[in-house]
């Protein structure tokens, strides 16, 4: 009777159906399932409490439309809830989700951003509306039940993975279920949510939670988020595609070998001014950055590995106050190496190369506590001034008897692409290698002992001898 069909609108309703009959498939739901949903609706949806919420998904329905007689309220509730009741006749054109035989054309009242009656834009044969059979108009029915109200609009989330869509759905449906039981008790209005973006980043860590506390098994998979309001006032969606890679990046970095790094991003992300008491308002510049990705990858990693902070954020915005210097324990290679791995997609040997040569730094500026090094190495600019800086380190070490700070091939890996071609990403590489040297200076307790290597003031102008290597 009910299944999943690859449109999200009916694949989020069919999954809070099956929810709401505390099953596993819609193909296990009976039409005595549907009945006991349809009347629940009936009844949540009829009464005031999910008013402004209705609105903006169905609007000029029965459900919110108060002029609308008894006889046309009954036969919007025949044909919106409890259609799945009624046989269809064999002319019927096909359901255009399902392929069984439909109920009749539907329109905006019926499915969110669709055209309405008077309008002329045809379908499928010609006809005006959409078919779709009763089985897929409840499920679309269901929608606001499987959905979080967000910024005035339904935010829903469908997965490649049926099974993975049922579970946020099933969370949206508790969580409606017990804001109106909530709301019975007082005249409360429904509540609305802000920051979409945080908003659905926060419920894919849930998730992510959720896996892990059922011991799921993890294989790739992608979620698409559809926040769309089918209001009067203007209809309108904004699809956010949430990539494999992203999603598998989350999985694990909120697990608990990356837990302690990544809860203090998470946590210093915060936008000013907000109020644990109401939480589902504010915004985390981590979580909507990460929507970015893979865009501005080393920005990202110079941001929140690296502790840089965003000179020109506006006043509120945590990046502004972002410090090395008070949040050296926040800098993590092993998280930044995961990035690299899932999100960067950056070559193995390389992270290697990376990983070892900041070892290598790390160890030489302790042992020889080369203070001047470490400046080049943090503020250098400009390629040559970081590889005069390698080479120069590089030969005192041999001339001390020991091996130099990198090894030619290295060198290569890491910084160029071939002998003297520089890599457009040399910049990158030098971040990343930083934040290991970071993480092991302060394990070692490098930076307590020398407080003024990372202040502000420093020597960065460029000596005849280095002036001369860039030019010849
Ligand atoms: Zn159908």
């Amino acid at each position: 009777m009910l299944r999943y069909t690859g449109h999200p609108f009916v694949d989020v309703g069919a999954a809070t159906l099956t929810a709401f009959a505390e099953k596993e498939r819609p193909e296990h739901l009976t039409s005595d399932d549907l009945q006991v949903a349809a009347e629940y609706m009936e009844k949540v949806y009829m009464g005031k409490h999910m008013n402004s919420f209705l609105v903006c998904v169905f609007p000029n329905s029965a459900y919110v439309n108060p002029t609308s007689g008894a006889d046309k309220k009954q036969q919007f509730l025949d044909f919106h809830l409890y259609g799945f009741r009624q046989a269809a006749t064999p002319e019927a054109p096909p359901c255009v989700a399902c392929g069984q035989r439909a109920l009749g054309p539907t329109f905006r009242q019926h499915v969110p951003l669709l055209t309405g009656e008077d309008v002329l834009n045809f379908f499928p044969n010609a006809q005006p509306g959409l078919p779709l059979c009763g089985a897929c108009l409840l499920a679309i029915a269901a929608l606001p039940l499987g959905a979080l109200k967000c910024s005035g609009r339904a935010l829903i989330l469908h997965a490649d993975d049926d099974s993975i869509t049922l579970d946020f759905a099933r969370e949206h449906l508790e969580r409606n279920r017990r804001l109106l039981q909530l709301a019975g008790q007082s005249n409360s209005k429904y509540p609305d949510a802000k920051e979409v973006r945080t908003r659905l980043m926060e419920q894919l860590c849930a998730w992510a939670e959720r896996q892990r506390r059922r011991g799921s098994e993890t294989r790739a998979l992608s979620l698409t988020a559809y926040h769309f309001t089918n209001s009067g006032q203007g209809p309108d969606i904004d699809i956010y595609h949430l990539p494999s890679q992203l999603v598998d990046f989350v999985r694990t970095a909120t697990g608990a070998r990356y837990a302690s790094a990544w809860n203090a991003i998470v946590r210093r992300a915060w936008w000013a001014g907000r109020d644990a008491s109401d939480a589902a308002d504010t915004r985390n510049v981590f979580y909507e950055d990460l929507l970015r990705l893979p865009d501005n990858a080393p920005l990202f990693i110079r941001r929140y590995f690296l502790r840089e902070a965003y000179r020109a954020a506006p006043k509120d915005d945590p990046r502004g106050g972002y410090n090395l210097a008070a949040e050296l324990d926040v800098v993590s290679w092993p998280l930044t190496d995961l990035f690299l791995r899932k999100v960067v997609n950056m070559d193995r040997s390389r992270i290697e190369a990376i990983r070892a040569l900041g070892d290598r730094l790390a160890e030489y500026i302790e042992s020889q506590n080369d203070r001047r090094f470490w400046r080049r190495l943090y503020t250098a600019d400009k390629y040559y001034i970081l590889r005069n800086a390698l080479i120069k380190a590089s030969e005192s070490e041999i001339k001390a008897g020991r091996p130099p700070l990198i090894t030619f091939d290295d060198f290569i890996l890491v910084f160029e692409e071939g002998e003297e071609l520089v890599r457009t990403d040399w910049g990158l590489a030098r971040d990343l290698a930083l934040i290991r040297v970071i993480e092991q200076l302060h394990a070692r307790q490098w930076f307590a002992k020398n407080p003024e290597a990372l202040s502000e003031e420093s020597d960065t102008s460029e000596s005849d001898e280095e002036k001369e290597a860039a030019t010849a």
